[in-house]
């Protein structure tokens, strides 16, 4: 699938719930977000049929994400079957790391490749305000386990946030030069609510780098194509790496390759911009036969490849945990 400004989509994030155990204050309001009812929530099988119906178009790369994907009820069969699609050859997940030390070997066997761990602070306290109730140990031990577990590629994703954590730069990496993580500094993104979001609290990727390079030098890594949004470094002595991720200051719309799946069944073209067509009205229509239902589907697979915007305005009224962050 090429969309008209000649990208190839080869990658689907797909939200599998907009349920949260955590309320992170860039992401979700205090009292949570008005919660789709359960019948609008895609079905494992319905699921299932989208990614089969996008490897037919040329998806070979799923991400798992959310809401919170690990409190989604019967996930890891859900991934044993997407990792057993011919032609899906890698399967990662976006998690809040909370329930990993539960789950990391049924992950493992489950067939998932590779694991993002989000975590914006080191400090229990600010863990607390930042995700508003919840408990580090359960990240620090979910880390732990993912590591002992097997996973290659564990990545660490942190939003830098002026006043939140800009001051714990250098205490991230420390933490990845005994561990073997990719940890990855993202700008914060005025996403969500009016007001949820205070734009000077952004710092930009040159900032974090200034002070990611008083801890030890950086040596860039030879970028794999299509190997994602991050430019990454080895630092001297580390047995992680750090990668940035510029969504705002330097947008890689340019190569961007995603579509994304809501949790209530909208293929949507971009996080931030861009339109979106609601594919469980097709796939629960009741008047199409197989064949006039795979090819509605393929319209809209095109259809939103084609709202995918050049460049995205860098802004987004709805809510990260909805969409997938
Ligand atoms: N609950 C899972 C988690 O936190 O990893 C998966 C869903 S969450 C919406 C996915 C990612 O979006 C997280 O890494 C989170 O930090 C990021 N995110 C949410 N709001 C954001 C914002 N305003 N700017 C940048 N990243 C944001
Ligand atoms: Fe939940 Fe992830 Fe949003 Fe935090 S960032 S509230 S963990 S969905």
């Amino acid at each position: 699938m090429i969309d008209k400004h000649s990208r190839k989509i080869s990658y689907l994030r797909i939200s599998v719930t907009d349920l949260c155990n955590l309320r992170c204050v860039y992401c979700m309001p205090p009292g949570g977000t008005e919660l789709s009812m359960k019948e609008e929530i895609l079905s494992f099988e319905e699921i299932l049929k989208i990614v089969k119906h996008g490897v037919s178009l040329g998806v070979n790369k799923i991400r798992i994400t959310g809401g919170e994907p690990l409190v989604r009820k019967g996930i890891t069969s859900l991934i044993k079957h997407i990792t057993n699609i011919k032609g899906i050859n890698d399967v990662a997940m976006t998690t809040n790391g909370v329930f990993l030390k539960e789950y990391a070997t049924e992950l493992k066997s489950s067939g998932l490749s590779r694991l993002n761990i989000s975590l914006d602070t080191m400090r229990e306290d600010r863990f607390h305000d930042i995700t508003r109730g919840g408990n580090i140990q359960d990240v620090f031990d979910g880390v732990e386990a993912v590591l002992k577990a097997g996973f290659k590629g564990t990545k660490l994703n942190t939003v830098v946030m002026r006043g939140d954590n800009d001051d714990e730069i250098q205490d991230f990496v420390r933490y990845i030069m005994e561990r073997d993580i990719e940890l990855r500094f993202i700008e914060l993104m005025a996403s969500g609510w009016k007001n949820m979001v205070d734009e000077e609290r952004f710092v930009s990727t040159s900032e974090i780098m200034e002070k990611v390079k008083e801890v030890g030098e950086l040596i860039p890594v030879q970028q794999r194509v299509g190997g994602g949004p991050a430019t990454i470094y080895k630092i001297r002595g580390a047995l992680g790496s750090v990668g940035f991720i510029s969504a705002v200051s330097k947008p890689f719309c340019k190569t961007c390759n995603r579509l994304r799946l809501t949790s209530d069944g909208k293929l949507r073209s971009c996080l931030l911009t861009g339109g979106e067509v609601d594919i469980k009205d097709i796939l629960r229509s009741s008047n199409l036969d197989e064949k006039e239902m795979q090819d509605k589907l393929t319209d809209a697979f095109f259809k939103v490849a084609d709202m995918k915007p050049v460049v995205h305005s860098g802004k987004n009224r709805a809510v990260m945990s909805q969409i997938g962050g």
